[in-house]
């Protein structure tokens, strides 16, 4: 048996554990990474759309399954950064009314533990942490920020710029997305196509290993061990964490340590919790509450393709727009959501739905379509959870929630992109694999019954465990989670007095 030991012991280097990692680097905190995946290699196949979404690459062979018992190719990858090698780099904050309660028609959206304000501070952070580029005063929604962006906003390219014109000309705001990509001068990004949903070949985009982990590294405090897959959380008989063990390449390890935290994603983190069940502890470590794994949301979540036929659509960098006029109010004074640009689609994209449909005729269309991400609040539900098989394998029981609020936000963005001259819109409504924006299964909260962890990420039960990835989320708002987890992460490395055994 392998033994390793370290004061802080993060497991998973995503957006979640890699910005923790940063923190703790920041307070000279000997911490220890470990990563299932292994380094995303830089190669030409980084920006082939055949390699990334027909041959799925960067994706692992493992399925999850349904609440019926149907394999499905869940929206993870398993490398050190995380999600965040592939992710689209939109990285707006939510706004101060997400964070408290909010009512629909269907339900309510439960009130965050701490505020806006509270988080505010590290929103800056991570903002410099990730180069984010943005720019305020367009956006009626925007949250307060106490400094501006720092990096201005990116500049639209024409098709887009035309676009935002035939959107304002109906009253709307349309507004720049806050993007993390390495834009500025002595910058290495070459403004691409193959941006969204692809790794960079460069190193430009602004994810969890670039901005956050390899700089922790390189300053000596954080060590990181890649193939390193934590199958069990043990405790001692006082009820902490005593260590972890797993295995790299089938030999086993374990981990000794004082602290200990898991941010291997929502469902990772949450399968692992359930997975450390033992005759003590039948349901599972840090879940006295039985929450573990339920809450389980994913937004509710379409693509549209929008075609003008008169306009060829000659883009390099489409993400660059966002339209949330009706994020807090649909005119019926209910929410309803964002809607924002995604990377540019090419036709060989578009096969992996469209199976049937020739090439040419995608390729064609492509030419001459926008691509929109329409996205709405869905709900904390108990019945959407995340369960764990005898095997360790991961089941997912999931019903959308509040869905009447997308529909009608769908309706207003077809409606509106209608008047801009969009002939064709071709729409597709993200299923139970399309959940690269999960979170909620170990949701914070003040009170032990009704959450899994504190408003610090630190479970009610274990003392020295943490949860610090997108599981924390007890609503999910309707913005890109990104920022708001490595806001948090920063929270947790800088207010938690990680020196004293507790
Ligand atoms: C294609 C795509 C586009 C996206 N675009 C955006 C966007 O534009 N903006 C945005 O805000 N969000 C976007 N997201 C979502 C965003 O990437 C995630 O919300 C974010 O990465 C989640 O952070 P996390 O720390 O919870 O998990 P992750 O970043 O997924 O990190 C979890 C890590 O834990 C590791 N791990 C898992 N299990 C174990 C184990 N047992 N032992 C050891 N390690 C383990 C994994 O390998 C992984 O590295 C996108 C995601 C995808 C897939
Ligand atoms: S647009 Fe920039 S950050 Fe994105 S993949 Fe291309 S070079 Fe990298």
């Amino acid at each position: 048996m392998i033994s390793h030991s370290a004061h802080v012991v993060i497991v998973g280097s995503g957006m979640g554990g890699g910005t923790l990692a940063w923190g703790l680097a920041q307070r000279g905190i000997e911490t220890l990474v470990l990563e299932r995946g292994g380094i995303l290699p830089r190669e030409p196949e980084n920006w082939s759309a055949r390699a990334v979404f027909v041959e799925r690459r960067y994706k692992p062979s493992e399925t999850w399954l349904d609440d019926d018992g149907n394999e499905f190719h869940p929206g993870v990858h398993y490398l050190v950064g995380g999600n965040t090698k592939v992710y689209g780099a939109s990285l707006p904050r939510l706004r101060e009314r997400d964070l408290g309660q909010t009512h629909y028609p269907s339900g309510t959206s439960p009130a965050w533990p701490f505020t806006y304000d509270d988080l505010e501070p590290y929103y800056t952070q991570a903002e410099s942490l990730y180069r984010v580029h943005g720019s305020v005063g367009e956006d009626p929604t925007e949250p307060w920020r106490s400094r501006p962006y720092p990096y201005p906003a990116l500049a639209h390219e024409p098709y887009v710029a035309e676009t935002m014109l035939r959107l304002a000309e109906q009253g709307l705001h349309p507004s720049s997305t806050a993007m993390g990509i390495d834009v500025r001068p002595g910058g290495t990004c070459v403004r691409c196509q193959t941006c969204d949903g692809f790794p960079c070949r460069l190193g430009a985009k602004s994810d969890a290993e670039t901005c956050a982990l390899g700089p922790a590294v390189a300053g000596g405090s954080v060590r990181l061990l890649t193939g390193a897959r934590v199958r069990r959380v043990e405790l001692d008989g006082s009820g902490r964490v005593a260590r972890l063990v797993g295995d790299i390449e089938g030999e086993p390890f374990e981990v000794t340590g004082g602290m200990f935290v898991l941010s291997a994603g929502a469902a990772n983190s949450a399968a692992l919790l359930l997975a450390s069940r033992s005759e003590a502890r039948p349901t599972g470590v840090a879940n006295s509450s039985g929450l573990v794994g339920r809450n389980y949301m994913v937004h509710n979540n379409t693509h549209l393709a929008a075609v003008d036929p008169r306009r060829r659509n000659d883009v390099v960098f489409q993400k660059t727009m966002a339209v949330n006029d009706f994020y807090h109010d649909l005119g019926d004074g209910h929410p309803g959501g964002t809607i924002q640009l995604i990377g540019k689609v090419q036709g060989s994209m578009m096969k992996t739905q469209a199976t049937r449909a020739p090439l040419s005729l995608l390729n064609r269309m492509a030419d001459r379509s926008v691509e929109l991400l329409v996205m709405s609040e869905d709900l904390p539900s108990v019945h959407n959870r995340v369960t764990v098989g005898s095997d360790g394998r991961i089941q997912v029981s999931w019903r959308r929630t509040n869905y009447d609020r997308h529909e009608a936000l769908l309706k207003t963005a077809k409606s509106v992109l209608r008047k801009a001259g969009y002939r064709g819109i071709f729409e597709q409504r993200f299923g139970i694999d399309m959940n690269s924006h999960m979170c909620g299964t170990a949701a914070a909260g003040h009170d032990p019954a009704t959450s899994v962890l504190d408003p610090w990420c630190r479970s009610h039960d274990v003392p020295n465990l943490f949860v610090v990835d997108s599981s924390f989320f007890p609503s999910s708002g309707a913005q890109n989670p990104a920022l708001t987890i490595a806001a948090q992460a920063l929270r947790v490395a800088e207010e938690t007095d990680w020196d004293v055994r507790v």
